[in-house]
């Protein structure tokens, strides 16, 4: 039996933002800087270490980078006009609005009132719509990261029968509409369908976009199976990680430091009986800011009629 490959997404993050670097120095010649906003509202503590690494990113690769931080007590009408602001400015070719958004905000209006041609995370209706069939537009990170990953790696999709536990705005139903664009056999399932296990056990390709720790177990996929598994999920209990992880040593190290560990949506004993899968950490999450800046980049080159390198 042969070992799984393991689908580095830290490493397919680097070959990423190594390319969008070369697309930036391209830009500069022809005297255009791509140019991200984030915004970040209060003071949430997981969101700005995510804000800071996407600024940080940016210097990095070359991208222009405003961050903008209103008050926890800023009102929907305010941040409809900072979002009116950030539409009309010219060096501005992306709009990150971080969320979660204080409760008082209007998010579902906020996230529509972003220019779809600045719309860099990929949320806005007319962005969906763009997906959907198949016309050039900003998609949603973290599924296009999925994509990425089973391009770089060479993985079949074509044909394959995909199946996705999930169906989320930014997550599930996006990659099934990824998927089926290309041409793979897509089911999607949610906390409604029954008897899941048939689902997935059918799959080539399984994506688990859930929120629960391990919860596609090793009796639920097909041997020699890709899994794609999206999940991020923090477990503090000593015993659970034990039922995950075993005796892994690693684990338990990083347990004792953190009194946590990172967890995904796929027990750890299914990776086992794949034939590829993304690992957690280091799959999926790696490829989200190295997606945001290739969006920014195609943002800044839609919006100039410039042509966007096409993906095969
Ligand atoms: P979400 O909006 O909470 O959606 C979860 C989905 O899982 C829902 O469609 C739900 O079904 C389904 N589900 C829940 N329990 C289920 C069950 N028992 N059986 C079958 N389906 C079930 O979550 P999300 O935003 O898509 O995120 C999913 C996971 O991915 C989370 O762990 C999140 O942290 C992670 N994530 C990672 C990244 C990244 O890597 N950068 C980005 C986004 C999210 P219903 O629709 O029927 O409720």
């Amino acid at each position: 039996m042969k070992a799984p490959v393991v689908l580095d997404g830290v490493a397919i993050a680097a070959e990423i933002k190594a390319e969008v670097a070369l697309e930036v120095q391209a830009l500069a010649e022809k005297g255009i800087r791509p140019g991200l906003a984030v915004i970040l509202v209060g003071d949430v503590a997981a969101s700005q270490i995510y804000v800071r690494s996407k600024v940080k990113t940016c210097g990095e690769l070359g991208i222009y980078s405003e961050l903008i931080t209103p008050p926890e007590t800023i009102t929907t009408d305010e941040m409809l006009a900072l979002v009116a602001e950030l539409n009309s400015r010219d060096e501005i070719d992306g709009i990150l609005i971080q969320l979660p958004l204080p409760k008082h905000v209007d998010t579902r209006r906020l996230l529509e009132a972003v220019a779809p041609e600045k719309d860099v995370d990929g949320f806005h209706p007319v962005n969906a719509g763009r997906l959907q069939s198949g016309q050039p537009g900003l998609a949603p990170c973290t599924p296009a990261g999925i994509m990425e990953v089973l391009r770089r790696a060479g993985l079949p999709v074509a044909g394959q029968n995909a199946v996705i536990v999930g169906r989320s705005d930014i997550v599930g139903k996006p990659a099934a509409m990824m998927l089926l664009n290309a041409s793979a056999t897509v089911t999607v399932c949610h906390s409604k369908t029954k008897n899941l296990g048939k689902f997935t056990r059918e799959a080539d390709l399984l994506v688990a976009a859930i929120g629960r720790p391990g919860f596609v177990t090793a009796d639920m996929v097909k041997r020699g199976a890709t899994l794609i598994d999206v999940g991020i999920n923090r477990v503090t209990d000593e015993a659970e990680v034990k039922e995950l992880f075993g005796d892994d040593p690693g684990r338990a190290a990083t347990f004792a430091k953190r009194g946590a560990v990172v967890v995904g949506d796929i027990h750890p004993a299914a990776f086992a009986k794949s034939g590829a899968y993304t690992p957690v950490p280091g799959g999926v999450g790696a490829l989200t800011i190295a997606m945001l800046m290739q969006n920014t980049v195609t943002a800044a080159k839609l919006r100039r009629g410039l042509p966007v390198t096409a993906k095969s």
